[in-house]
């Protein structure tokens, strides 16, 4: 090693999940929407390209002003409880930067979204996992203990399971002392909202994104909710790394997409039903999992190893997820695409599992 490497920060970073280049592959490994954003975002960027192209030679509204208006009317907030970003990784990265920061370990799942421990490493926050219950079910009293912040999404991931919401507010009241932060990148697939807790407890905020139910994860936005003070500190930490982390076609995209509630309502209805139609399915194929109120299920086979499912699928040009970690490395994450990609999802497996 080099003198000059040793003072190198060095960082085991996350590993997306794969972007094959080629069109004609199944593509269920990422949780992304497999209905178009919505028509009005695509005029959206028309009248961009056609009438505000020349205002690429500017630097976007670093408040993100439009966008975070059209949160607020739409969730019935002010403008001061709402922060816009560049997906919710990059919301979650600066809530992290800002809130835990504190001597004390953060808490969240042993099994949950990967990125959590990676942002602790990077921002040299001490963590301790919580593990989940024998059916993979996030257990309240281990977050009564002592702590520098909490974080978990619901539904969690890549479980999807999803969490009462009187035991999400039982975490928040034994936890008024530090920040709770709810990761709900998959809430509009059928689960509960925890947003009116920010009303009740100053100390919650709530993460939410683009990327999933609104079929923008190409765009890149994602949003907090919670507290003005929490708000506040946030953006001081926002404009000290990038002011101007949103472009301009972003922040004229998105509000469109908050516009066209009967487009969210139908698509977000078409991959509960499909989801729920594959349920039934892979159970009688033999597959076995928990509940899930997410874009995804999370499944496992007792005569067949993930593995080897992961791999027969991929080359047959079908994408799904597996994560070579403990606990987990019989599972598989299958997000939920067209009624047609899973129907041959379902043909291939049934050929395979015979
Ligand atoms: N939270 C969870 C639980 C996720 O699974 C994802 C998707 N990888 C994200 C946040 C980030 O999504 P995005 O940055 O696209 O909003």
């Amino acid at each position: 090693m080099k003198v000059w490497e040793e003072n190198i920060r060095k960082v085991i970073p996350y590993i997306p999940g794969e972007q094959p280049k080629q069109k004609d592959i199944i593509k269920l490994n990422t949780n992304e929407n497999p209905y178009p954003p919505a028509p009005g975002v695509r005029k959206a960027l028309i009248r961009f390209s056609e009438m505000d192209y020349d205002w690429l030679r500017k630097y976007p509204d670093p408040t993100s002003d439009v966008l975070v208006e059209s949160l607020a009317n739409y969730y019935h907030l002010k403008k001061d409880q709402v922060f816009a970003g560049v997906g919710s990784d990059d919301v979650l990265a600066m809530a992290f930067l800002t809130f835990f920061n504190s001597q004390k370990p953060i808490l969240f799942p042993d099994i949950t979204y990967s990125f959590y421990d990676v942002w602790a490493d990077l921002f040299q926050i001490p963590y301790e996992r919580q593990p989940l219950d024998e059916r993979f079910r996030i257990v309240p009293s281990d977050y009564y203990k002592k702590n520098g912040g909490i974080i978990f999404p619901n539904p969690n991931a890549p479980t999807g399971i999803l969490m009462p919401l009187d035991e999400i507010e039982d975490i928040i009241r034994h936890n008024q002392d530090v920040i709770v932060i709810i990761d709900e990148a998959y809430i509009d697939f059928g689960g509960i909202s925890a947003l009116p807790l920010i009303e009740k407890y100053d100390n919650v905020l709530i993460v939410q994104t683009f990327s999933k139910s609104r079929s923008m994860a190409g765009m890149r936005v994602g949003y907090a909710m919670g507290n003005k003070t929490l708000i506040k500190y946030l953006n001081d930490v926002k404009y000290s790394f990038n002011s101007y982390t949103m472009n301009q076609t972003a922040l004229a995209a998105a509000p469109a997409a908050l516009e066209d509630e009967a487009y969210f309502q139908g698509t977000r209805k078409k991959i509960m039903e499909t989801r729920e139609r594959v349920k039934e399915e892979l159970r009688e194929l033999g597959f076995s999992f928990e509940d899930s109120m997410a874009n995804f299920l999370f499944v496992t086979h007792e005569n067949y190893w993930a593995r080897d499912i992961f791999e027969a699928l991929k080359r047959s040009g079908i994408y799904v997820r597996y994560f070579n970690q403990p606990r987990i490395d019989n599972h598989l994450r299958i997000s939920i695409g067209t009624d047609e990609e899973m129907d041959q999802l379902i043909a291939f497996l049934k050929t395979y599992l015979k």
